[in-house]
């Protein structure tokens, strides 16, 4: 992704059609974590589409430095990041899930002689076996749009949804 050097969609849906499929061969841990920013749109408009380009780095390079090197972090869209997280149960990635977001909480960006707050909220879903990847996509969303109706700034984890 040309703008914070991430992953991208393209480079990720790659990764998913691997990835799944190793993990059904296998029958490995196997979690997706959607990231996505609190109010965006209050940033570029308060401080303009550069700042906010800026602060996307900045939660890029965050997430990033967070994880393994086994795990794949991509820019899905906008200010939307997903995160595949290969040999991680969903009580793992939950807890690698709530230390970034206080991570994020904890640590403005310093842009333009300003410390701007920039909350993310969190959406967790494993990979289940007779899944398609995109069932989990939409499951992971599903949960991240739960942590934005239930305030922002916190992390909802979605225990596997059979489809029949
Ligand atoms: P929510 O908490 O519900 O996620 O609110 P939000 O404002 O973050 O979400 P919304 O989808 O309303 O707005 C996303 C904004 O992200 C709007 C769009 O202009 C901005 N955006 C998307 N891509 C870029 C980009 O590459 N650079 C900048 N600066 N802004 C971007
Ligand atoms: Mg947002
Ligand atoms: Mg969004």
């Amino acid at each position: 992704d040309s703008l914070t050097g991430l992953l991208n969609r393209r480079a990720m849906e790659a990764l998913l059609e691997s990835e799944s499929a190793r993990s059904l061969r296998y029958q490995r841990p196997l979690s997706f974590m959607l990231v996505d920013i609190d109010h965006f749109k209050h940033v570029n408009d308060t401080w303009g589409h550069q700042v906010g380009d800026e602060v996307l780095r900045h939660v890029a390079l965050t997430c990033l430095r967070a994880l393994r090197i086994s795990d794949s972090l991509g820019r899905w869209g906008g200010e939307e990041f997903l995160a595949l997280l290969p040999e991680t149960s969903l009580e793992e990635a939950t807890l690698l899930a709530e230390r970034l977001r206080l991570t994020i909480e904890q640590t403005p960006c310093h842009q333009a002689g300003q410390s701007i707050w920039v909350p993310i909220s969190l959406g967790l879903t494993p990979f289940a076996p007779g899944q398609r990847w995109q069932e989990t996509y939409a499951q992971a969303d599903t949960a991240l749009y739960q942590a934005k109706d239930q305030g922002r700034n916190r992390c909802v984890a979605r225990k596997p949804q059979l489809t029949p």
